[in-house]
């Protein structure tokens, strides 16, 4: 097993791209050569007649085929480990099931230690340092692997978690004032609900003893990394350093902005991210594709270049932080989430960045429905903070401004739109559905 040390990981990160990309051949081999033991990967690489030490010399991909998610969904102990790994399986967490239904991932002690050093490696890029207090606000249990991700992390690194959870914005109030922590990790939306109960309150959360937020499970920039007015409104009410979390629970594997805010650095140790367009061809740095990854180092469920259905870009020169990675740009949208709207396509996404700046907007999520060959039928439903007041022509022509479709737009109370949205009864909320 591998042993993950911080301060190697920190050194590395400082030297050039080349002495980087040659450190990550030897992952890289290790990573092949144990994926070879699945009966998934061992039957492409004894048929291909390929040779993976080869591949892994090359730090080139391109010759190996995709997994994709329906590729487990159809075999998953296809992808798991021979047994000498599999009797180590300390966790079986859950994929959120925002896309299908919930996928089961064994992680072996090894894999916990990988995380831990994953999440300690991207907190000290993040600002977070030894002594640091760091509330999670963030659920530990539901088998959600991120919440322990994130606990193992301050462990690795020194600081001190507080495990809030996420609850009430008076309770989450209540523990920041009585704890003092530095670093806060937790979903925008919660952050500024809290950020807004404070306010309502004669308090103010930038006199708060929080400095860094990381935020997960949504986006808070553009692609040109400015900030959407959900990031802007979130880091002006708490006067803090916002930095933005990228990761799915089947990589095994996160991408946390440094402290620059200027895309998720990419950890050399733990993982080859590659953006591709719709025929599998890498596109040029800076351009949008579809984010595939492998995430080197897992023993449980070791998976060679996973397709993960989102879309973002890579940038590939060297960070103001002085880290020499590539960092994955925000998610700009789920590839199977694509609305074709007279001829164009447009994503969900796309809507809900312009959505962001109706400040009446409690809640929303968008239905969609097979209309005719070139257009899908798309229905914007939007929650009314202040029950009566939004003005629907307003929130229509700016749409139509922004990105040039006219949805139809559904006025509801918060209430109704936030009950939709959880009816599921997942982790996350659901703001897309798709009747076509
Ligand atoms: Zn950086």
């Amino acid at each position: 097993m591998h042993t993950w040390s911080l301060d190697q990981a920190l050194k590395l990160r400082s030297q050039s791209p080349h002495h980087i990309l040659e450190h990550q051949k030897a992952f890289l081999t290790a990573h092949l050569d144990h994926a070879a033991l699945t009966p998934f990967y061992s039957g492409f690489f004894k048929h291909s007649g390929l040779d993976i030490h080869e591949i892994a010399c090359s730090v080139d991909l391109s010759d190996l085929p995709m997994t994709s998610r329906e590729d487990i969904e159809k075999s998953p102990a296809d992808f798991h480990c021979p047994q000498e790994f599999m009797s180590d399986i300390v966790d079986i967490s859950q994929t959120s099931g925002t896309s299908g239904s919930p996928l089961s991932i064994p992680f072996t002690r090894g894999d916990l230690d990988r995380l831990a050093f994953n999440e300690a490696v991207a907190f000290a890029g993040a600002g977070i340092r030894q002594g640091h207090r760091v509330m999670l606000s963030v659920t530990l249990d539901r088998c959600f692997i991120a919440g322990l991700a994130y606990f193992s992390g301050c462990v690795k690194l020194g600081a001190t978690a507080i495990r809030s959870g996420p609850g009430h914005p008076a309770a989450q109030w209540e523990l920041i004032t009585e704890m003092q922590p530095s670093a806060v990790v937790g979903v925008p939306a919660h952050m500024l609900a809290t950020a807004r109960w404070a306010v309502q309150n004669g308090l103010n959360p930038a006199d708060s003893s929080v400095e860094i937020i990381v935020a997960i499970g949504e986006p808070v920039r553009r692609p040109d990394m400015s900030l959407l007015p959900l990031g802007a409104e979130l880091q002006e009410m708490w006067n803090c350093n916002l930095v933005s979390t990228y990761a799915a629970t089947e990589l095994q594997t996160c991408f946390c902005e440094c402290s620059q805010g200027c895309g998720g650095h990419v950890h050399p140790e733990l993982a080859l991210v590659e953006i591709v367009d719709e025929n599998g061809t890498p596109v040029p740095d800076g351009q949008p594709g579809e984010v595939v990854v492998t995430p080197m180092g897992v023993e449980g469920m070791p998976l060679v270049r996973y397709r993960t259905g989102d879309i973002a870009r890579l940038f590939a020169e060297p960070c103001a932080c002085g880290w020499n990675t590539p960092r994955i740009g925000p998610i700009e949208a789920r590839l199977s989430q694509r609305l074709k709207y007279r001829g164009t396509t447009i994503y969900p996404e796309m809507i809900f960045h312009v959505l962001q700046e109706v400040p009446q907007v409690g809640a929303a999520y968008i239905e969609v429905r097979a209309d005719f060959d070139l257009s899908d039928h798309v229905t914007v439903v939007v929650g009314d903070r202040e029950d009566g007041s939004m003005d629907r022509e307003q929130i229509l022509s700016l749409i139509q401004a922004r990105i040039r479709v006219k949805p139809d737009l559904r006025i509801e109370t918060i209430e109704s739109v936030k009950k939709r949205m959880f009816e599921h009864g997942g982790r996350k909320p659901k703001r897309f559905f798709d009747y076509r």
